[in-house]
């Protein structure tokens, strides 16, 4: 190879070797490049991750510091609850799963007096043991073992119930026992001596304060029988008083005392009847009564009164309602007595209409209402509450005008709740009241059938102008199918009868003519339908002008069974039941009845002896109980009226003695009591009385029982 050639070659190596020098230059470069990126983003990184730790280095800081309050603030609480578990002067401690003391307070240990054994460790088996062994507990006369065993049976229960234990010295402790959910248990031992000492003053204070009541109570029966015995002097005479010769102003003198007299003995009723439902003393007496006929004679008895104020009373008594109930007919009637004189008391004009509904609830038991409405001055309604409550009363200008002591709802609100019933009212002012009453009475047997006149009595004229009078015997009458025409003016009365008129039944208020000359204007129609006239005195009834005209006459307020019984005698084919069964005398004739009264007050038998002089009798006075029995062998009464406080020997025994003496011959005594406590009729009838009458005495129950005694034969009462 020639030197040129061999230049060139080396050359061109020289060449290549260049080329290859500057492409691995470039490449060194490329890879410097990298690297320096690479060790930056190394260096930056480093960088973060020396700032995280910083961080994170100062979080550690910070949460090792609120470590370290927490801790301290922890301690705080921990020695502050101590602190406080340890003064107060209830016992705490807390028993570990395994019945241990893990700790107690120092009024828990105290009870131990120091007894170094109790301390954390001892088990709570050991603790009871301690507290026999040591008498520290007074278990009475229980066994020891037994009293530990019972303590430990509770302990173990999973919910023990908390239990109070006394301490030898009288102190009690109440134990508290909570599981927790660990198995811990956490006793508070409660001292409560002071509230165990507290009840018992209670108690001893509730013991007297109940004996001061039956006190009062006593002393409340013997005010009763002190005030009622002169008061029937008082009210006697001067009814008597009433019957003689009297100058105008002696007469409204006598009538002062007399209504004076009644007025106070209802007072002393209301607040004897108040004091004895405070003391509980207060006892219903169930027996069978007929509520339609207590209700008539509540109306009955404040129909005089209603007349002379002109107001009308009426009654609606269901027509499928039975009227025999049980229940106590005595505090039934004393409550419907307050209430329909209360709405007869509050109303000057218009009416005072009793309704009584009711349904079989469940067998034999019936849910009544009774519903007294007038149209009186009414209550504002924001008193009608306020009435129901003792000794209150209305304190208006319209309500003053109107006696009365303001106890006698608060009494029958109390007498109905007795009687699981309720009593309510709705009122409003100047329009008239409306008062309510629930109860619901079982049925009693014996119930008397009411007269049906279905298909007797067809077409019925009634003419009356007072709506509310009307509508009652519409009702009443369409039980019946009867057809009936109303009419307000006797003109308009006598349009509507004709040949099918049985009745016609006459009210006294319409303007046209009066009740008398209708019917004898009925009488010339050449009809024959009967006449009845509803009058509102017996007066009315005895100045018949016309005569024959008027086949009979109702006393208002009328009744359902009043009604019915009249139409049922009128009207063809008769089913007249007798509603009372007769009382069995004996029966003679011509001679006088004979009537012993044993009584010890002068005064009283003064009264007495003026009450029935009047009476066809033979009357003689015993003066004691022993007399009583003498009088009855050697007289031979035959009805005797019996006091009951009397000297020597009382009326109850008397009457013992002479039911033992009497031989088949049962002679009827009545007690003549001033008694009006509860109990005291049921003691008294015990005692072998028949019936008793409470002083004062009043002359039409005398009469009423004389006559229901007399013997056959004899008349005594004209
Ligand atoms: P008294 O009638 O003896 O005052 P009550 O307890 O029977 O006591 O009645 C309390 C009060 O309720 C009455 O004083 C009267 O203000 C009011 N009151 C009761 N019934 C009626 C009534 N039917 N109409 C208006 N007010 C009545």
């Amino acid at each position: 190879m020639s030197i040129a050639a061999k230049l060139a070659e080396e050359r061109r190596a020289r060449l290549a070797a260049e080329r290859l020098l500057e492409l691995k230059q470039a490449e060194l470069f490329a890879a410097n490049r990298k690297l320096g990126r690479h060790a930056k983003a190394l260096s930056e990184e480093i960088v973060e991750t020396r700032a995280e730790i910083t961080n994170v280095r100062n979080e550690n800081q910070k949460v090792k510091s609120d470590l370290t309050v927490a801790n301290q603030k922890i301690e705080i609480v921990e020695r502050r609850l101590w602190h406080s578990i340890e003064t107060i002067r209830d016992g705490f401690a807390v028993f570990d799963i395994d019945n241990g003391l893990l700790m107690a307070n120092p009024a828990y240990l105290s009870v131990f007096d120091g007894l170094e054994e109790v301390s954390p460790g001892v088990s709570y088996a050991r603790i009871l043991q301690l507290l026999t062994e040591e008498g520290i507990v007074n278990i009475g006369r229980e066994p020891p073992a037994e009293w530990r065993a019972r303590m430990l049976d509770r302990w173990h229960s999973r919910a023990p119930n908390p239990i109070i234990i006394r301490l030898w010295n009288n102190e009690y402790i109440k134990l508290i026992d909570r599981r927790g959910h660990g198995g811990d248990v956490v006793t508070l031992a409660l001292n409560i001596t002071e509230s165990v000492q507290y009840e018992k003053a209670l108690k001893a204070a509730q013991k007297k304060a109940e004996a001061a009541n039956r006190a009062k109570s006593a002393f409340l029966a013997n005010m009763s029988h002190e005030i009622r015995t002169p008061m029937n002097g008082v009210v006697g005479m001067a009814d008597l008083l009433t019957e003689t010769v009297l100058n105008e102003e002696q007469q409204l003198f006598v009538d002062t005392i007399k209504s004076s007299g009644e007025a106070l003995l209802v007072i002393i009723n209301d607040v004897l009847d108040y004091s004895k439902i405070e003391a509980d003393k207060m006892v219903l007496h169930s027996e069978p009564f007929d509520l339609e006929r207590s209700v008539h004679e509540i109306l009955v008895m404040l129909q005089t009164n209603a007349q002379t104020k002109g107001i009308n009373l009426l009654v609606d008594y269901d027509m499928f309602l039975p009227s025999h109930f049980i229940g106590d007919p005595g505090r039934i009637r004393q409550v419907l007595t307050n209430l329909i004189g209360n709405a007869l008391k509050f109303t000057l004009q218009g009416h005072v209409k009793v309704s009584v509904v009711g349904f079989e609830a469940t067998q034999k038991t019936y849910d009544i209402r009774i519903l007294i409405e007038d149209t009186g001055i009414g209550i504002p309604p924001e008193k009608v509450d306020h009435i129901f409550g003792e000794f209150n009363q209305v304190d208006d200008e319209r309500n003053r005008q109107f006696e009365g002591t303001g106890l006698g709802l608060a009494i029958s609100k109390r007498l109905v709740s007795m009687m699981g019933g309720d009593i309510w009212v709705t009122s409003e002012l100047g329009q008239g009241s409306s008062f309510g009453l629930n109860l619901s009475l079982p049925l009693a047997e014996q119930e008397t059938p009411l007269p049906n006149l279905r298909g007797r009595v067809n077409h019925v004229v009634i003419v009356e102008t007072n709506v509310a009078l009307r509508e009652i015997l519409v009702k009443q009458f369409s039980v019946f199918d009867i057809d009936i025409d109303v009419a307000t003016t006797g003109h308009d009365a006598l349009q509507c009868i004709d040949r099918r008129t049985d009745l016609v039944l006459i009210g006294d208020q319409f303007e046209d003519m009066d009740g008398f000359d209708l019917a004898a204007k009925i009488a010339e129609t050449g009809f024959d339908p009967r006449v009845l006239l509803l009058a509102a005195t017996l007066a009315e009834v005895q100045s018949d002008p016309a005569g024959h005209c008027v086949s009979g006459v109702l006393q208002m307020p009328l009744s359902r069974r009043g009604l019915l019984s009249a139409l049922d005698k009128m009207a063809p084919a008769p089913q007249v039941i007798e509603v009372d069964a007769p009382i069995p005398v004996t029966p003679r004739s011509g001679q006088k009845m004979k009537i012993l009264t044993a009584e010890d007050n002068k005064t009283n038998q003064l009264v007495f002896r003026k009450m029935v002089k009047s009476l066809d009798i033979d009357l003689e006075f015993a003066v004691n109980g022993l007399e009583a029995v003498e009088k009855y062998q050697s007289f031979q009464p035959d009805l005797i009226f019996m006091d009951i406080s009397m000297p020597k020997m009382d009326g109850k025994e008397a009457t013992q003695k002479i039911r033992e003496i009497e031989q088949d011959r049962h002679v009827p005594i009545v007690a003549l009591t001033a008694h009006a406590m509860s109990g005291d009729e049921d003691e008294i009838l015990a005692s072998g009385l028949d019936r008793y009458l409470t002083k004062p005495l009043r002359k039409d129950a005398i009469f009423d029982v004389i006559s229901s005694y007399a013997p056959k034969g004899c008349d005594p009462v004209p």
